[in-house]
């Protein structure tokens, strides 16, 4: 059994007061949720917005809760009316969709864009072009209910610190060209396995998993 609320004392010692941690709980009970609850902590992250959603009806109300996966435009309305920061926003067509559900709920939804940073293959992500096109076109202007703070990456799985630090910087470069011209206070990066070296980049988020609430099964990560 991890030991949730010695895991979070012992994190939260090394991030400082700076630094958000996000705890992610994809595919852990509620009673582990609610033992780092009850240590204090709200900020909660998962990939699935139907498991988020059954844990945000059975959860206290004031947690804060993170999509950090794949969002999928026609399941955005399930988290709309609680969701609080959408990190892995990937198009200008999801952006969209997310402003009329934030509407529909008077709210406005924080969002961070994806950049896609790691070398090797993977899906997710913009490239900095495609993200560069999302935060210069109109559209985003009209959004009125959707409010984007910031960037997200995610860096290779891979023991090879060179090529993380190499991933990392990409993403840190990019996040303090444009943080001053359209407001970002969010850069999102680092997990268990690499957040040491994401602080050093001026990370201002980690979402932290197996590190606090033990290995997950069946999960490459
Ligand atoms: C699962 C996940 C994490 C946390 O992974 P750990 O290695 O368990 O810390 C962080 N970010 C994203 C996007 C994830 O899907």
């Amino acid at each position: 059994m991890a030991d949730v609320k010695d895991n979070l004392e012992i994190i939260k010692s090394e991030l400082g007061d700076q630094i958000t941690l996000v705890a992610v709980s994809k595919t852990k009970p509620n009673e582990d949720i609610l033992e780092a609850y009850n240590a204090g902590h709200r900020d909660f992250g998962e990939n699935k917005i139907q498991e988020m959603t059954d844990k945000f009806e059975a959860l206290p109300k004031d947690i804060r809760w993170h999509m950090i996966g794949h969002v999928q435009r026609n399941k955005v309305k399930y988290m709309a009316k609680y969701v609080h920061l959408i990190h892995a926003v990937d198009s200008l067509k999801l952006l969209k969709e997310i402003n009329k559900r934030a509407q529909n709920e008077d709210r406005q939804i924080q969002c961070l864009l994806q950049l896609k940073i790691a070398e090797e293959d993977s899906k997710f992500g913009l490239g900095k072009d495609e993200l560069m096109g999302i935060l210069q076109s109109d559209n985003l202007k009209n959004f009125k209910h959707v409010k984007v703070v910031g960037l997200m990456g995610m860096a290779t799985f891979t023991d090879d610190e060179a090529q993380i630090h190499r991933e990392f910087s990409q993403l840190e470069n990019l996040y303090f060209e444009l943080k001053d011209q359209y407001r970002f206070d969010t850069l999102s990066m680092g997990m268990s396995g690499d957040y040491k070296l994401a602080l050093e980049h001026h990370s201002t988020m980690v979402r932290i998993g197996s590190k606090i609430f033990g290995k997950r099964k069946n999960s490459a990560w």
